[in-house]
């Protein structure tokens, strides 16, 4: 099995170097570190010591042969293995409660046998996710800690083992990449950060041929999802019922009107994530409604 390791970048961007190339339908290790490029795992680290032009790495990108701009790319989450150590922090002016908070804090967790060790009187269950994910976009660069149409920092929790996410396609090869793993991330991620940790995340990727979406569309058992960003909240929700509003009309060959009726009776609009530069949210379809997104 192709095992991508060492190998990071901090932005998607068409012109970025691949390190490898990986063929369609095949299984791919990507092994990947923190959201902090794992600097503050070690004691005695501090926010003072990090070098913020090395946050949000992912590892990749990786060429797929055969995919094109007239396709989509399949990524199916296999597994997600967690590191043993999480980070998370409070900053001054970060996330929803940044104006309030008054000093940072930094919080090592340990992550074992499938618990987050919070605290001394905390624990839970690990919900492993990945929160960075996408292909190079059709224009430009776009640093790791933004998502949009080619992915990026969704941090969106349903992006986990079992899921299936689909990408627009922009450049040959898609130039496809990981990281900013979760051993654990509510909705919104209020804090700006989840719990971040290093990983091992095995993925199938293939091609489409000739399918073409708009923006990244998560799928599971339950669920498929239309995932959107923007800076205003308001925008990313109205373009990702816009959108499966389209994809259900199509599929189920029913009017706009009925479509949208059908998604007020059964849709859910859900929260990935309320701190990164851009907003993103997610426009469910119970399968029982609709079957296949493609
Ligand atoms: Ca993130
Ligand atoms: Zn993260």
């Amino acid at each position: 099995m192709k095992v991508i390791d060492n190998k990071i970048t901090f932005s998607f961007d068409g012109s970025n170097s691949y390190v490898e190339k990986v063929k369609d339908n095949e299984t791919v290790v990507f092994i990947t570190r923190d959201c902090f490029n794992d600097q503050l795992t070690e004691e005695g680290t501090t926010i003072g010591t990090l070098d913020w032009n090395c946050i949000n790495p992912a590892t990749g990108p990786v060429y797929v042969e055969g995919a094109t701009t007239n396709d989509t790319l399949k990524v199916e989450i296999l597994k997600i293995e967690l590191g043993d150590t999480g980070v998370m922090c409070a900053l001054p002016g970060a996330g929803l409660l940044g104006p309030k908070v008054k000093e940072e804090s930094i919080k090592r967790i340990k992550v074992k046998d499938g618990k987050v060790y919070f605290n001394d009187d905390i624990t839970f269950d690990v919900t492993p996710m990945v929160g960075v994910i996408g292909v190079a976009p059709k224009e430009g660069s776009i640093s790791n800690g933004s998502p949009g149409v080619h992915g990026g920092n969704m941090d969106n929790k349903r992006i986990k083992e079992g899921a299936t996410v689909y990408f627009p396609i922009f450049h040959e090869g898609a130039l496809f990449s990981l990281g900013d793993i979760h051993a654990a991330m509510g909705d919104g991620e209020i804090m700006v950060s989840g719990v971040e940790i290093n990983a091992k995340v095995t993925v199938k990727i293939s091609v489409l041929k000739d399918v073409q979406i708009e923006t990244p569309i998560v799928e599971n058992d339950e669920i498929i999802g239309v995932v959107y960003s923007d800076k205003e909240i308001e925008k990313a929700i109205y373009n990702a019922v816009d959108i499966t509003n389209e994809i259900v009309s199509d599929k189920l060959g029913i009017s706009y009107n009925e479509a949208g009726m059908l998604l007020s009776a059964v849709g859910d609009v859900q929260i990935c994530q309320v701190v990164n530069p851009e907003k993103t949210v997610m426009m469910s379809v119970p399968k029982s409604i609709l079957k296949s997104v493609i």
